[in-house]
């Protein structure tokens, strides 16, 4: 957890070092954005994207960035004749790990999709670099490796995730030993509605469908399965520091409330504001300042209520084994996640049908043994494990 409110950067009013991990998706993009809305405040140090080399190319040009990286060895190339002349590439299969060491940035924005994000942050985490963490897998697959690590350094991670950063918000209003529970908020994704043999079949298109947030691909999937919420609880309990049973999910399909934190005296603190991930994002890169921010401010007229309700467990069964896998904790965080990624990307390709995805996610977690405390390499183990057998169950 960030401690105090010592900050030299903010005293000396020099530009924050930022490296941005994941520049060409969502997240990275508003980051971007938020930067260049922010003159004075950031200096950007570095690049890294997944694939798309063109986009990044693009990026590297309008911001004048010095160093960069892909994790694409067919990309590599591709970016290599399409960088400004000076820019340094690091290129490899730890590219993006050399990137995080040699840019030596005073931040790392984490937004790489999935667990393909954790060795870089691992590294962030290992040097004592402060991280803004969106990529939530990582914290998902290797919390129980990743906190430690950062007590010990001194690497304070900072949520990107809305609701996460509420309730980091919300926590600055009373002691730590004085929280009751927290409420994660959760849209209720595009089929909350839906009967339950409709969402069984619901098309990508239909998955795609957000009604509040603009998000990636595989997020907004993982929000119509309630994966994300899933993920969120597995990710609260990593970095807030909970038992599972003093988390609780709440249906809000207005999206204002971006989740609360109950107190010992029966308070409840939440933090409120548009669904625009610019907000949390630009908090997180500023904390603990709070900056002019181009996202629309709350119209309190035209708000005529907001709505809470308790998730449908059968609407939604992936949301029982996120918290099964919370209870659960060590390795199975690594094959929940592993699977859903496996059996997202089935879907996607059209190979399975959406009902489909809760489905082989509940089998590799039957299947799984936990192992309590984990090393790196049993937790890479249970990911490509998990994934071969969601393979092995897909037709393709
Ligand atoms: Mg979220």
């Amino acid at each position: 957890m960030p401690g105090g409110y010592s900050d030299a950067a903010q005293m000396t009013k020099q530009r924050k070092r930022v490296l941005i991990l994941g520049s060409t998706g969502s997240i990275g993009r508003s980051a971007l954005s938020v930067i260049s809305s922010l003159p004075g405040e950031f200096e950007l140090v570095g690049l890294a994207a997944g694939r798309q080399s063109k986009t990044l190319a693009g990026q590297v040009r309008e911001h004048a960035v010095p160093q960069v990286a892909i994790d694409c060895e067919r990309a590599e190339a591709d970016l290599a004749q399409n960088l400004p002349a000076g820019t340094r590439l690091h290129r490899g299969p730890d590219a993006l790990i050399e990137l995080v060491r040699a840019s030596e940035p005073e931040l790392v924005l984490s937004a790489i999709v999935g667990a393909a994000g954790l060795p870089a942050t691992l590294e962030a985490v290992r040097l004592g670099v402060d991280v803004a963490l969106a990529n939530k897998e990582a914290l998902v697959v290797a919390g129980a490796i990743l906190m430690p690590l950062a007590r010990r350094t001194g690497s304070r991670l900072i949520p990107v995730d809305s609701e996460h950063s509420a309730i980091f918000q919300a926590l600055h209003a009373g002691r730590r030993e004085d929280v009751r529970k927290i409420y994660l908020t959760a849209s209720g994704g595009p089929f909350r509605e839906w009967p339950v043999d409709r969402i069984e079949h619901a098309t990508l298109d239909e998955a795609l469908q957000h009604p509040t947030w603009s998000m990636g691909p595989k997020v907004t999937i993982d929000s119509a399965t309630m994966m994300n919420k899933s993920l969120e609880v597995i990710e609260a309990r990593w970095l807030f520091d909970l038992e599972p049973e003093q988390i609780e999910v709440l249906i809000h399909p207005e999206s204002i409330v971006h989740s609360m934190v109950e107190f010992a005296d029966g308070s409840v603190i939440a933090q409120l504001g548009t669904p625009d991930m610019r907000t949390p994002i630009q908090y997180a890169m500023t904390w603990p300042r709070r900056l002019p921010c181009r996202a629309a401010p709350l119209n309190w007229r035209e708000i005529r209520q907001l709505n809470f309700e308790a998730p449908d467990p059968v609407r939604f069964p992936a949301l029982a084994l996120g918290f099964e896998t919370a209870q659960r904790g060590g390795s199975c965080g690594a094959v929940f996640n592993a699977a859903n990624e496996a059996a997202v990307e089935a879907f996607r390709r059209g190979e399975i049908r959406f009902g489909e995805i809760s489905r082989l996610i509940a089998r590799a977690v039957a299947d799984h043994e936990t192992i309590p405390t984990p090393t790196l390499e049993q937790l890479l183990e249970c990911d490509a494990w998990a994934r071969r057998e969601v393979r092995e169950c897909t037709p393709s």
